[in-house]
Parts: structure tokens; sequence; C-alpha cells
């Protein structure tokens, strides 16, 4: 039985309006943007050598801007501001629809500066997320024709239970009611048989996608069909509109279209779209969202 079905939904939509922020760790300190240690390179164009420009190629190469061939280590040449990196940072301009100056100009900071999906918009040098609208990721992978009913499961015991089961079968259901998925929970002792394992992590955790503190990354979530979906345990996550949180629900619902093959859009209102400030609620799929899930599953 899918949750559209289940007696209790209408108290999991108002526990999600009502319930209070969580806390899952530190507390967050200073500016509200992360990546801030970008700062500093505001001007930077080719030719130059500022110090800390390899930390943003580091940021560029993460994303799928730039090879990581070309982020060279250990010497001065690290920043060092190439052709590489002006390529590089032309692509994320013209990605996000920026003036395309390949200068680290303001608005090009800002974007690079707000909280964002650790999922790359490139792969491998091949285009993931370019465009105007809804993309898929490369190779269009997709849960086959019979599978319809996914199961999801926690990856542990000490899962918050509290406010991210209701947030996730919230989110379940926004992709299910444009879509002929049924979603079904299954308790921590059965996730190993279930299709999307969700879990909190906190830094290195296993995945070569290391989570990196409050305010960075919020959380990453691979394709069909070996479909994980990891959030920041060190993230501040709230469920009810704050400046100081980030929206559990929002980025519940981003990272449930990643696991069923939906990449980064470039539409910025779009749940898909890679960034989310703290204090903004993005919890209904808009027209873009709904278009590309339904071209992947007709
Ligand atoms: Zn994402």
């Amino acid at each position: 039985m899918g949750y559209l079905q289940k007696p209790f939904l209408l108290l999991v939509l108002l526990s999600l309006t009502t319930l209070p922020c969580f806390v899952f760790c530190r507390p967050i300190e200073g500016h509200r943007r992360p990546f801030k240690y970008l700062q500093p390179l505001e001007g930077s164009r080719i030719g130059e050598t500022v110090t800390g420009l390899h930390k943003l190629k580091n940021y560029l190469a993460r994303f799928g801007y730039l090879d990581y061939a070309h982020v060279a280590t250990g010497t001065g040449k690290d920043d060092h501001f190439d052709s590489h990196l002006e390529s590089a940072l032309k692509l994320y301009q013209t990605t996000y629809k920026l003036n395309v100056s390949g200068v680290v100009d303001d608005a090009t900071l800002d974007l690079m500066m707000t909280p964002r999906c650790g999922v790359p918009d490139f792969f491998n040098g091949s285009e993931a997320g370019i465009g105007t609208q809804w993309v898929h990721f490369p190779g269009n992978p997709k849960w086959p024709a019979n599978k319809r009913n996914l199961k999801w499961g926690p990856l542990q015991a000490d899962f918050p239970y509290d406010f991210a089961v209701p947030s996730i079968i919230f989110a379940a259901q926004k992709w299910g009611a444009v879509t002929s998925f049924l979603f079904e929970e299954l308790p921590f002792e059965q996730h190993l048989g279930a299709d999307i394992k969700i879990g909190f992590f906190k830094g290195p955790h296993g995945d070569y996608q290391s989570f990196d503190g409050p305010r960075h990354i919020l959380g990453h979530a691979t394709p069909p069909t070996v479909a994980f979906a990891h959030f920041d345990g060190d993230e501040k996550w709230g469920v009810s509109q704050s400046d100081d949180t980030v929206d559990f629900v929002s980025v519940a619902l981003h990272e449930l279209g990643h696991t069923l093959g939906m990449g980064h859009s470039m539409v910025p209102e779009a749940v898909m779209f890679a960034t989310i400030p703290y204090g903004v609620q993005k919890r209904d799929l808009t027209q873009d969202d709904i278009d590309g899930i339904k071209n992947l599953y007709p």
C-alpha cells in the first residue's frame, strides 16, 4: 500500500508545518553563506595568481566543470588563473545564466556560496546540467517499467524518525502524485531490501563524496537502480520556515528526485535546481520538474 492511502497522511502533513527545528550537531556560527572561502577571490581573472585560487578550482572540479587533471596540488601553480580555469568558469556562468565574463565576479561568487546539492552538474565532461530546463542523468537511468512500488529504508538504527520520516513521506507523495510510483517505508532491520536507502552522515562516509559540515553540501543521491540518498548529518535541518535552518522537506524532495533519475534543472524555481538558500522552502514540484519526470516515465 502506498502512502497516498495511509490514513495518517493528514496528520503527517500537518506535522510538517508545526514541527520545531531539529539540530543534529554543532550550532552554526558566523555568516550564513557557505563557501565563504571563495570571497577573497572576487575580481580574479585569467593570467593572475591569487592566493586561494586552487579552492575555486577544486569547487569547479567537484561539480564537473573542471577536469581534476587541471587542478595541480602542492605547488604555486595551484593558484594560477589559467585558460582551463577560465573555460570552466565560463561554463559555470553559462550554465547558470550569469554574465559569461570569465571573471570571478560578485554574482558568480554569490551563487557559488549558496548551499547546494553535492551531485555534480556535469559528469566526466558530458553534459548533465546545461540547458534551459530539466535534465536526466547521463544515459537516462530509470526504474524499469515493472518496478513502480519503491521501498525505501533507513540506513541507521538511530535514523531521525521524528522529522525525517514525515518529510520523506511528504516528498514521496509529491513525486507519486505525478507518476505511478508508490513508496513504502521499510524498518531499519529490513533496509537491505530497500530500493532506496536513506541515511544521515558526517564528513567522509565511504562513497568518496565527503560531507563538509553545516551550510555547504546539503546532501547527494544516486539514480536508479542502485539508489541512495545521503543527507549531511552536520546540517542544521528544520521543517518550519526559518532563516537559520535549511528546509529538510525541500532537500528530501530534491534528493528523492535524483533517486528517480532526475538531474539538476537550470530553472531556478525548480525543485531540481542545485542550490537552495537557508530559509527557502521548495515543497511543490514545478511544471519543469513535472515535465522532466513525465518525460522519463511517460
Ligand atoms: Zn541535486
